[in-house]
């Protein structure tokens, strides 16, 4: 009975985990319980009330406080603070306990970090004993659509996308779409993602499987395939959606993003000053478009703070107006594509927070707006019946929502 009442303890506790606002928004929103009488013990002893309590482990909480939230007495603090088990408790985590009205610990459950589902119950010398399972989650599969009308995470939002599942999508088709200029309101997109769910409840989302995106009315599509070890998404044909450069510079975010369709007035266009502005909040990450070697980061003149970027085939990369550098960012250093190079800034000859970014080949400065990137290496012919097998099951699902959106908003 105590076992079975620590596990629902468990289920109810899930409805509470996380703080993350997709967590919010997988789960749906339960109160804390009433205290749960429930019968303890066999016919030996005289049943005593227990009570069942749902916490959540804040940031910054202690074991003590978590404990007196839980209404476990302040003796049994001690040998609870001290099981290994508790350090996969993290901040958002929801942590149930059953307690006698003495504030007796009888068990306490919770799922922590890295789906460790963790019970503590009494051993039989009447010690508190801690069990460490990794939880067997279910997995599901989500399909979403939605219109952006101010910006992506609004039509997120609205549509019940989680933020990594919008951030995904930024970074799937971030080497065709710059996700803080192109975007267009009636720009629409519809997308098939993983769900892992305990017990029934929805936990968290995964990765996304399928998506499209109509963006100015070319219509981009993708298809997660893992061959092998590594994995990517394709277009249906195969062609690999990485490119040799990102279109944006800036680090996609919910702060960052609503940047994207408003117009800044000390927006100046590419010709008259051979570069792109973006604005953004001081402090947005700015991150390396290609893979690279740096190979000037420091202050220039105008330039305030900036970083150069050389890229094979004589192209070069810079940015510039920045508050910092990241670390690790010298004259000589290695860069990975979309590793954050720096922080906007205001630093130079710049009248708000914003990023100067620069695209030159052989010296010459292009329109990186304009620039046709290389992508990188298609699926092998070996590889696409595979791809075409387990792409067509999620292009069908895409299609529908594509078609109802439509149908939604005509
Ligand atoms: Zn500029």
């Amino acid at each position: 009975m105590v076992a079975a009442l620590a596990l629902s303890g468990v289920v109810a506790a899930l409805a509470t985990i996380g703080d993350s606002p997709e967590a919010e928004r997988l789960l749906p929103k339960t109160v804390r319980p009433e205290p749960l009488a429930i019968a303890f013990g066999d016919a030996l002893l005289p049943a005593p009330a227990s009570y069942v309590y749902v916490e959540r482990f804040q940031r910054g909480d202690t074991i003590a406080a978590l404990a007196a939230r839980l209404a476990i007495a302040e003796s049994e603090v001690r040998a609870l603070a001290r099981l290994a088990a508790l350090r996969h408790l993290r901040p958002g985590t929801s942590v149930s306990a059953e307690v006698t009205p003495e504030g007796v610990l009888l068990s306490l459950a919770f799922l922590g970090a890295r789906d460790r589902l963790v019970r503590i119950e009494r051993g039989a010398d009447g010690a508190l004993v801690a069990r460490e399972t990794v939880a067997a989650l279910a997995r599901w599969e989500e399909a979403k659509s939605a219109e952006i009308r101010s910006s992506l995470f609004a039509a997120a939002d609205a549509a019940g996308v989680p933020d990594s599942v919008a951030l995904q999508l930024a970074d799937i088709f971030g080497g065709d779409i710059d996700f803080h200029r192109d975007l267009r309101k009636g720009d629409r997109f519809s997308v098939v993602y993983e769900v892992f769910a305990f017990e029934g409840r929805a936990l968290r989302p995964g990765r996304v499987l399928a998506a499209e995106f109509v963006n100015q009315g070319r219509t981009h599509r993708a298809v997660w395939f893992q061959g092998g070890e590594s994995g990517g998404y394709y277009a249906p044909d195969g062609t690999n959606l990485r490119k040799a450069f990102l279109r944006s510079p800036l680090e996609f975010s919910r702060v960052s993003s609503g940047f994207g369709l408003r117009r800044h007035p000390f927006l100046q266009t590419w010709r008259a000053h051979q570069g792109v502005d973006y604005a953004a909040p001081l402090g947005t990450r700015v991150r390396a478009t290609g893979d690279g070697i740096v190979e000037f980061a420091g202050r220039s003149g105008g330039y305030g703070n900036v970083v150069v970027l050389r890229h094979g085939g004589g192209q070069q990369t810079l940015y510039a107006h920045l508050s910092g550098f990241a670390r690790g960012i010298r004259s000589g250093a290695r860069v990975a594509q979309g590793e954050t190079i720096g922080f906007v800034g205001q630093t130079g000859w710049a009248t708000g927070p914003h990023l100067h970014y620069e695209f030159r080949v052989g010296g010459v400065a292009r329109d990186p707006l304009r620039i046709a990137l290389p992508a990188a290496q298609p699926l092998p012919a070996h590889a696409l019946a595979a791809f075409r097998e387990q792409a067509a099951p999620l292009l069908a699902r895409l299609a529908p929502l594509a078609a109802t959106q439509i149908a939604q908003f005509e």
